[in-house]
């Protein structure tokens, strides 16, 4: 199994080019911020131990995170997908990376999505997702095709609860102080590549096509 790691600020298009890796490499694309939206939907208790935390900006619990990516890793799709996997929003600690090097692969990559602060911001606050299938929209430059209905799977596609100011601005600072040693941790393992991540989707995944397989 290969394993893709994206990591980026908040709004940096982790999940729209995990979505774009996961369609042309046939990779399992597995998003930690799909998985815990998906237990709230649900209404389950692990969903209800997060949702506060997620709609504040903050981190949930390494513990819980970790037991709900181990579950998922146990899903047998996995076996499916042609030969890898890419992660979006995991690991965001260094507590969850080593977690992750516990887990075994055949080859590891990660790739480093850099933004403007600026830039990701406009992103968030644009921004328009599917609550059922986590399909990314844009007010902007990607409506879906009908007002608040997903083209994908017809759920209701809405802004993110923490796609607010507030919020936004303390996802920067967790992002800040909890993962960018995550990925100073990667960049001295040597597996880290670093990809501009500024402009049009179509752009950025130019740039990022070729560094995966
Ligand atoms: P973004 O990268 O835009 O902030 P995500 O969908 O990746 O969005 O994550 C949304 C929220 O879900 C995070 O702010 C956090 O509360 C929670 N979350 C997702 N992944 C993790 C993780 N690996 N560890 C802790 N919390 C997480
Ligand atoms: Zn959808």
């Amino acid at each position: 199994m290969k394993r893709l790691i994206l990591f980026g600020a908040p709004g940096s298009g982790k999940g729209t080019m995990g979505d774009l890796i996961a369609r042309d490499f046939g990779y399992a694309k597995i998003s930690t911020g799909d998985i815990l939206r998906a237990e709230i939907e649900q209404g389950s208790a692990d969903g209800l131990r997060a949702k506060g935390i997620m709609d504040a900006g903050g981190l949930v619990p390494d513990d819980l995170v970790g037991e709900l990516l181990r579950r998922r890793l146990l899903r047998g799709d996995l076996g499916e997908s042609r030969g890898g996997y890419v992660m979006d929003g995991y690991p965001r600690t260094l507590v969850q990376a080593e977690a992750l090097s516990a887990i075994a692969c055949d080859s590891e990559k990660a790739i480093f999505i850099e933004v403007s602060e600026t830039e990701a911001v406009e992103r968030l606050l644009s921004r328009l997702t599917c609550s059922k299938c986590g399909a990314i929209y844009n007010l902007r430059n990607k409506p879906p095709r009908e007002d608040g209905v997903c083209d994908l799977c017809r759920g209701e596609v809405g802004r993110r609860a923490d796609d607010n100011e507030q919020s936004v601005r303390q996802r920067f600072r967790v992002y800040a102080e909890r993962t960018l040693p995550v990925i100073e941790y990667y960049s001295r393992r040597g597996v880290l590549v670093r990809v501009d991540g500024n402009g049009a989707a179509a752009a950025v995944y130019a740039r990022i096509k070729g560094l995966v397989a």
